[in-house]
Formats: C-alpha cells, sequence, structure tokens
C-alpha cells in the first residue's frame, strides 16, 4: 500500500496528526503550500508513485528528497523502489 506519490511513509510523519492531514494519496493540495510539485508531476503522467515513472529519480524529487532542512537523506527515493519490487 503506497502513502505517497514520493515515497514519504505519511503515517510516520509527525506533521500528519499536528497538522490535520489526512496524507499525500488523500488530500488534492498539502498544508505546506498550494502545490506540491511532486505530486502533481506524478498525478498528472496518472503514476502511483514516482518509482513508476521512466525519469526517476528525477532531479525534481532527488531536490525534495536530499534537501538540506526537509529532506530525507534519500530515505523516499529507496521507498519508491520497494513499493516498486512487485
Ligand atoms: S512531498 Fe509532495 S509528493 Fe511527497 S508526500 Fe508531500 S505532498 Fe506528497
Ligand atoms: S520521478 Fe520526477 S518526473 Fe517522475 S513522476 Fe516523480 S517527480 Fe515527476
Amino acid at each position: 500500500m503506497i502513502e505517497s506519490r514520493c515515497g514519504l511513509i505519511c503515517s510516520e510523519c509527525d506533521y500528519k496528526e499536528k497538522m490535520n492531514c489526512a496524507g499525500c494519496i488523500k488530500i488534492s493540495k498539502p498544508f505546506w503550500g498550494e502545490e506540491c510539485p511532486v505530486k502533481s508531476c506524478c498525478e498528472n503522467k496518472e503514476l502511483a508513485n514516482c518509482g513508476e515513472c521512466e525519469e526517476f529519480p528525477c532531479e525534481l524529487l532527488k531536490s525534495f528528497a536530499y534537501d538540506e532542512t526537509q529532506g530525507d537523506d534519500g530515505k523516499r527515493i529507496e521507498q519508491c523502489k520497494k513499493w516498486n519490487l512487485n
């Protein structure tokens, strides 16, 4: 069961409860802005998550995953790979 487009595990995210966020798959826009470019890109391509994309892992996804303050050191990229093993 995937939890996000980018590979984040929303159920383990501290902000989910704090910000009353339903999780990436269930929301139309994130609590932190008007649009998440990764979510929009993935959904516009009608993919379940970035791991299904021919361009995976693209520069945009990497910029999110390795962001100094908001990133997770590439963990979400590895999660996308796991979701797409089958
Ligand atoms: S960063 Fe974007 S794609 Fe990733 S969980 Fe948040 S809204 Fe979804
Ligand atoms: S890997 Fe990059 S190009 Fe592919 S859907 Fe995700 S954000 Fe879009």
